[in-house]
């Protein structure tokens, strides 16, 4: 079942394209966690979907309706979605509780509503009369998270909401942030430039550059087959090297390394090995490597190796857990571990 349906969407400032072509599905009760670099469109196409900004082209639909498109535009409070922003978007002369009940204060049940949030997000009740600036950065974006969830969204939008807490408190808020959305069962947008931020939320990782969506997939399907170079790197250690694809097989420095059956090329291009894959051992498949530098970290190393290949001298750095010792210059064998994929963008 689809929450957000999102279909050619595109929007433009003046001579600025901050987005184009975006198709997005977002189903029920899942996260989809929006990652791209700054300007790359990720508070635009927020707002799009809360309805501050009006699409140019394309259209956006909530629950089978129909929200934006050129002609149609529901406006931002009728469209039932909850928005929590970076920080600073609570009143700031509301106690927490005026706070949480902004939206519902019409209804007779509003401050029993908003102390049970306060339960939920863990907020203490004795701060129920507190200002927000008599409050933590971590409990405010909680304030703003019981908020949001007061008016029983259909869909809720987070843009980099753990972004000025310091880490620690960014990944305790996060796992929070993501267990009371899974008990509200509100499907969920966050955006994130953060990677680990990215990796532990998702469902559903998007990824945004230039006002285009590059990829969108599981976390899992995003690490191994990316779609090009950049998402490689941004998710996580790669080793991309020139290859000859051969349908089944890639041809590298590392030696002939199988494709999976159903990412199979042909041709010249770059193949991606994950650091994790390989291993120093002589094997069938190993190719000799030299050791070029060994930093010792305690149980682990960063060895970076190297070897002449077609006329170039390859280098290879990855943190190999090991109990053995390498020294600069000495000669290993170095083999892989499963597939490899072929990098296309
Ligand atoms: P992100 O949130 O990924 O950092 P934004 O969505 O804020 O990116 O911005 C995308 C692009 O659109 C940027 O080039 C930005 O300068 C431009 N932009 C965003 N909002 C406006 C606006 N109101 N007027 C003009 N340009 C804008
Ligand atoms: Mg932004």
């Amino acid at each position: 079942m689809t929450v957000l349906h999102i279909a050619n969407l595109g929007k433009t400032y003046g001579t600025t394209t901050a987005l184009a072509g975006i198709n997005l599905d977002v189903a029920m009760g899942s996260r989809t966690v929006i990652v791209g670099p700054s300007g790359s469109g990720k508070t635009t196409l927020l707002r799009l979907i809360a309805g501050f900004e009006t699409p140019d082209a394309g259209k956006i639909e909530l629950n089978g309706e129909l929200i934006a498109d050129q002609q149609v535009g529901v406006p931002a409070h009728r469209r039932n979605i909850g928005l929590v922003m970076q920080e600073g978007a609570l009143f700031p002369h509301l106690s927490v509780l005026d706070n949480i009940c902004f939206g519902i204060r019409a209804e007779a049940d509003a401050s029993a509503r908003a102390l049970a949030l306060m339960d939920m997000t863990e907020l203490d009740r004795s701060m129920a009369q507190r200002q927000p600036h008599q409050l933590s950065g971590g409990q405010q974006q909680r304030v703003a998270l019981a908020r949001a969830l007061a008016r029983q969204p259909r869909l809720m939008l987070l843009d980099e909401p753990f972004s000025a807490l310091d880490a620690g408190l960014r990944e305790q808020m996060r796992d929070a942030t993501a267990q009371i959305l899974a008990h509200a069962g509100v499907a969920t947008v966050l955006v994130t430039h953060d990677r680990d931020e990215a990796m532990g939320f998702a469902d559903q990782l998007v990824i945004l550059r230039e006002g285009r969506l590059i990829q969108a997939g599981s976390p899992k399907t995003l690490y191994r087959r990316p779609a090009d170079a950049t998402t490689a790197a941004f998710l996580g250690a790669a080793i991309i090297l020139p290859a000859d694809f051969t349908g089944a097989a890639a041809e590298c420095a590392l030696g002939r390394l199988p494709l999976p059956d159903d990412d199979q090329a042909e041709g010249a291009g770059q193949v991606l090995v994950r650091p994790e894959q390989l291993t120093i051992g002589a094997a069938p498949t190993s190719v000799e490597w030299q050791v070029a530098s060994v930093l010792d970290r305690g149980n682990k190393s960063a060895v970076t190796i190297e070897r002449l290949h077609r006329g170039g001298r390859v280098k290879v750095s990855f943190d190999h857990v090991s109990a053995h010792v390498l020294e600069i210059g000495q000669t290993v064998q170095v083999s892989v571990t499963g597939t490899v994929h072929p990098l296309r963008g």
